[in-house]
């Protein structure tokens, strides 16, 4: 459909971009003209502005002026970067033909150009497009109304990592989505458009910071999906990859359909899909995630995040496996302490690890180069980085070999991917390509000297002719006595002889051996037979030697594809051990230890800090971060936890301590070493925290609202292998009521949910609660006072803080001296009300909330001894009796005790 009217004055190029355009409604549209992609019409004005480059016009259309900018096409990566970072998607049209050809058709033929690919920030493959060290995932997201038994929608989710070809699917409930979509971290996800629509879903998908692609509903269409997959793996039965549910196949039938929407034809080598099961991960609800900063600060960076921090591998891939096992930590304490014993290895193997982190560092993205040159986007650099990567495959072999004693499994594992990998291809690899050959295979000149035989005499042939030019322009000069004269080269005239126009007549006057070609602004070009003779030489042993190139790279790119499958093991194989040797390192420089994880419901970690905070506190060079004890276990086998209420003034630690003890939970169950002397954490499969919290605006809720629902979702979900830190309960609301969903939360967390439990806070009348429930304790964090100021000792001990010491840290924070004074009056006189009045006479007086809760308790007490005010009551009928009788029957009911 064509949304402008074609009159006659529109060029034959304008009809041709309009109609590419109009196919390509949400895309800015490059449009190539020979060395630019150029943009028009709006187009153009958005992108100028994005880009920061000059919009300019370019004839016009329909009596306007078309704005226009461009950009070269060598230098696209970096505005392709930058216009996906800002959220826009971009049409890559190219030129399908040689201009040539459009000219031999004559007329107002225009050069036939087409859309070879749409650039989606999910879609990219180019390294200068991605971060090395984080996941690309592209992600589908589509619904089954009513799928599960009990009727509730079920979700399907598949993702993928085109760069890598990573694909996996997984299937959710309304429960879990969110969870599950922050745990992925996709920058793009594709829905059915309706989905949108809904308030709810719309919320998930914009939460999750992913650029939003909707699309149609029958992109997911699930009675097809099973034969789009087998197609696009070319299987006839999709059985050898595994069994997958409805909502999952329908999923990874919508990622597909979007590949193929984007890569027009293109295929990237994906990886069958494999199941994930969101029960087998540690479940993290995105406000905990973002608030605990696992992988990106509240801000949004990855500095100061605990990723940053405990990073130490050396690769890209390996990078990339450490934050998806942040992400997503484990629960099978079997598979955790895999992990632990290969980390464990590699601190007793010390000479090992750093031989093997050595060599990985000079080691490439394998499965990126490999995606690369199988969408034909590749270049020699990539072929080069396969080979190295291969080579330190080997390298790390040889050395395991002189290893001895028991390997441990996931070591072994990843070494037997690596024994597989097409180590001869390897050597043919490293041999074929030069050192630091050039980006593109256009530019040519990357086979190394010595692969090809006639290659390298075509080369010698080129460079022999090359000296035949100099010594040629060496005799010119001489014999014309024109020192300035120089034989240069261009596409247009080939070589030719340049010279001033002013000592240009001995020339002039020979035109039988001087061919005049071109004059210019004080110079004049000639050429000669013996030059031309020359020209076609050189043109052609440049043109042969180019098609050898293309050949061996067309071959060499094939023999990788071949064993892409292999390749792709390998390059997991080595991202295991970098992880694990990363691990060991970090452990070895910040003297991390070994937690035991088991199935018990213990939490005691002995003498454990926060590795952020300790990592900053080492930077300015301040005070050195003190450790601290946690025991939330029960005393005996039962499964529930402890809670810990925790008192103290601000900034003396409450947070960090509460912080600390989750990431501890988190970088065990990933399978780390831990900031601690010793930990033993019985599976923790929940994490919960509330901790902080911003507006949020998107879903007009204020702060308190956030912190409610967040609350809620805690008391209505928490189980006894949950973990559950909250800070600072009810701040946002009038001090009584605050003080009371506190103290309302404490219980039933304690009653009902039995979960270990760290809860900070502000209101010292909680502390009375530990006399009633017994699995409470109270913590305070210790400070002491100097000469009328507060010194924080960051030290956590048992019982509760006897003040709040606000005023001091006002103090601290440079208040006006004289409004500290008056605070301080205020202060003792406010004390001097309260004085009396205070929680230990609440707590007599409100019974407990458990035993408000259960309403079973006061009906069994009914069932039991039947009450006389109530049988009494049952035995009056109203409309059978006078006023009299109504009044005599009210006396007795009031003497009835
Ligand atoms: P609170 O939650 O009690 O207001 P924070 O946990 O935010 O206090 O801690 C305030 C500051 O105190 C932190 O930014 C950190 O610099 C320092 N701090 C906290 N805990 C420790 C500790 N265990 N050792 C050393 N410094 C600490």
């Amino acid at each position: 459909p064509k949304t402008q009217p074609v009159d006659a004055k529109v060029t034959p190029m304008m009809t041709q971009f309009i109609e590419i355009k109009t196919a390509n409604p949400d895309s800015l549209l490059f449009y190539r003209m020979g060395d630019f992609y150029e943009l028009f019409f709006e187009d153009a004005e958005i992108a100028a502005r994005a880009l920061g480059i000059t919009l300019t016009k370019r004839g016009k259309h329909l009596g306007e002026d078309i704005p226009m900018c461009g950009v070269p096409v060598h230098a696209a990566d970096d505005y392709l970067q930058k216009l996906i970072a800002t959220g826009h998607r971009v049409a890559v049209c190219e030129q399908l033909e040689d201009p040539a050809e459009a000219k031999k058709r004559g007329g107002k033929s225009v050069v036939r150009r087409d859309v070879v690919r749409l650039v989606t920030p999910g879609t990219l493959t180019e390294e200068r497009l991605l971060d090395s060290s984080s996941n690309n995932y592209l992600c589908a997201l589509t619904r089954l109304k009513g799928g599960s038994l009990a009727g509730d929608s079920i979700f399907g989710l598949a993702w993928i990592d085109m760069s890598t070809g990573a694909f996996h699917v997984s299937e959710t409930d309304d429960q879990r989505l969110a969870a599950d979509l922050a745990q992925i971290d996709p920058c793009e996800l594709i829905l059915p458009d309706m989905l949108l629509q809904e308030t709810d879903l719309r919320a998930h998908a914009e939460h999750s910071g992913a650029a939003l692609s909707p699309v149609p509903r029958a992109f997911f269409d699930s009675t097809t999906a099973s034969d789009r997959l087998a197609h696009y793996f070319k299987v006839k039965t999709l059985d050898g990859f595994g069994s997958f549910s409805r909502a999952e196949l329908s999923a990874a039938a919508g990622i597909l359909a979007y590949v193929e929407k984007t890569q027009l034809g293109e295929r990237p080598p994906l990886d069958p899909p494999s199941r994930e099961s969101g029960a087998g991960r540690m479940l993290i609800d995105p406000a905990t995630r973002a608030n605990l900063e696992l992988t990106r600060t509240l801000g949004g960076e990855k500095q100061g995040s605990l990723l940053s921090i405990i990073d130490r591998t050396v690769t890209g891939a390996g990078s990339r496996l450490l934050a998806s096992r942040l992400a997503g930590p484990l629960v099978d304490p079997v598979e955790i302490s895999r992990r632990h014993d290969a980390v464990d290895f590699f601190l007793d193997n010390e000479i090992l690890r750093e031989g093997l982190r050595q060599t990985l560092k000079g080691a490439p993205d394998m499965a990126r180069a490999l995606s690369r040159l199988a969408l034909q986007r590749g270049g020699p650099r990539d072929i080069l980085s396969i080979a190295e990567a291969l080579l330190a495959a080997q390298d790390f072999l040889a050395r395991l070999s002189h290893v001895s004693g028991e390997v441990p499994a996931e070591i072994a594992s990843a070494s037997a991917h690596l024994q597989q990998a097409p180590h001869d291809l390897a050597e043919e690899l490293r041999r074929a390509v030069k050192e630091e050959p050039p980006l593109l295979k256009r530019d040519g000149n990357f086979v190394a000297a010595g692969y090809d035989e006639n290659l390298d005499e075509l080369r010698a042939l080129r460079d022999e002719s090359r000296k035949v030019i100099a010594r040629l322009q060496a005799d010119y000069a001489e014999e014309l006595g024109i020192r300035a004269l120089k034989i240069k080269h261009n596409n247009v005239l080939g070589w030719f002889i340049e010279t001033p126009t002013a000592q240009s007549e001995k020339l002039q006057g020979d035109p039988g051996r001087f061919i005049h070609r071109q004059s210019m602004a004080g110079a004049m070009r000639f050429t000669t037979t013996e030059l031309a003779e020359l020209e076609s030489k050189i043109a052609s042993a440049g043109e042969r030697s180019m098609a050898i190139e293309m050949e061996v790279f067309e071959r060499l790119c094939a023999a990788i594809i071949n064993v892409g499958d292999r390749i792709k093991a390998a390059a997991h194989g080595l991202a295991v051990l970098d992880v694990s040797a990363a691990l060991a390192k970090l452990a070895q420089e910040e003297s991390y230890v070994r937690p035991l994880v088991d199935t018990s419901h213990a939490f005691e970690i002995t003498a454990g800090r926060h590795p952020v905070v300790e990592a900053a506190l080492r930077k300015t060079g301040g005070d050195s971060f003190v450790a601290n004890n946690a025991n939330l276990g029960p005393d005996e086998e039962e499964p529930q936890g402890n809670i810990w209420l925790i008192t103290g003034p601000n900034m003396a630690g409450k947070s960090t301590f509460l912080r600390q003890n989750a990431l501890i939970a988190v970088l065990a169950q990933m399978g780390g070493f831990v900031p601690a002397a010793a930990a033993h954490i019985g599976v923790v499969d929940r994490l919960f925290s509330r901790v902080g919290a911003a507006d949020d605006l998107a879903r007009g809720r204020s702060t308190f609202m956030v912190e409610m629902v967040e609350t809620a979702a805690i008391l209505n979900q928490a189980g006894d292998r949950s973990l559950v830190i909250l800070d600072e309960i009810g701040r946002g609301t009038a001090t009584f009521d605050g003080l009371s969903i506190a103290w309302a939360t404490i219980e039933h967390l304690h009653e009902v949910n039995k979960c270990r439990s760290l809860f900070a806070t502000h209101y010292h009348e909680l502390t009375a609660l530990a006399q009633k429930l017994d699995r409470l304790s109270n913590a305070t964090v210790q400070v002491k006072e100097w000469n009328g100021d507060v010194v924080f000792l960051h030290e956590i001990v048992p019982g509760a803080a006897d003040r709040s010491y606000g005023i001091q840290v006002a103090k601290l924070a440079g208040l006006p001296q004289s409004v500290v004074e008056r605070a301080k009056t205020v202060l003792s006189q406010l004390e001097e009300q309260d004085r009396g009045n205070k929680a230990e006479t609440l707590i007599d007086e409100l019974p407990l909330f458990a035993a408000l809760a259960p309403a079973p308790v006061v009906s069994a007490h009914a069932s039991a001894e039947p009450d006389p005010l109530h049988e009494a009551l049952s035995g009056i009928d109203p409309d059978d009796m006078t006023p009299k009788e109504a009044l005599e029957a009210l006396y007795r009911l009031k003497s009835i005790r």
